[in-house]
């Protein structure tokens, strides 16, 4: 199954990608609604939340961590 999260994921559709490691990213959302507001989420398609592995969970925190402290590993805008 595939949807817009998986797209931006393999680099298909283009996102302001504001963190990047193996489990997770972190995107700015296309309707920001405030200047703390990124999108999380695993690069792994699931239906829900209850379905994250461990190690995706852990990476989603660390991902919301870096994104709002601005300690970002990679930046690129396509
Ligand atoms: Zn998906």
């Amino acid at each position: 199954m595939t949807c817009i999260l998986c797209d931006v994921a393999d680099g298909t559709e283009s996102a302001e990608i504001i963190y990047d490691d193996p489990e997770c990213l972190a995107i700015t959302p296309l309707r920001v609604m405030a200047p703390t507001h990124v999108l999380v989420f695993p690069r792994a398609h699931y239906d829900g939340l209850p379905y994250f592995l461990e190690r995706e969970v852990e990476s989603a925190g660390r991902s919301a961590h870096a994104a709002g402290s601005g300690d970002c590993r990679t930046a690129r805008i396509k």
